[in-house]
């Protein structure tokens, strides 16, 4: 008796090695003070005048602390964790 296999290839793999989980910025607030990209350089940097540039990626696991931490000492309220 045969029996079949499924392939299920659009399971998400559990050795994702990304958190799903997002850093977004409200521009409207942002004030350009800088503490997020001291506190989480390895995804956040600066351009010219100051202002941050998030990475177009998921936080990695590794940066989430690091992560909560640029929310939450945002004098500006400016920026937000969404996702898993
Ligand atoms: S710390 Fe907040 S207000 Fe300052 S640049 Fe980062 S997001 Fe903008």
């Amino acid at each position: 008796m045969a029996t079949s296999a499924v392939n299920n290839s659009n399971s998400t793999s559990v050795n994702d090695p990304t958190t799903g989980t997002r850093l977004l910025l409200d521009p409207t607030v942002c004030r350009g003070h800088g503490v997020c990209a001291e506190l989480l350089a390895e995804h956040i940097s600066l351009d010219e005048w100051g202002y941050p540039i998030i990475a177009d990626r998921p936080v990695p696991p590794d940066l989430l602390r690091d992560a909560r931490r640029a929310v939450t000492d945002c004098p500006a309220l400016a920026l937000r964790l969404e996702g898993r």
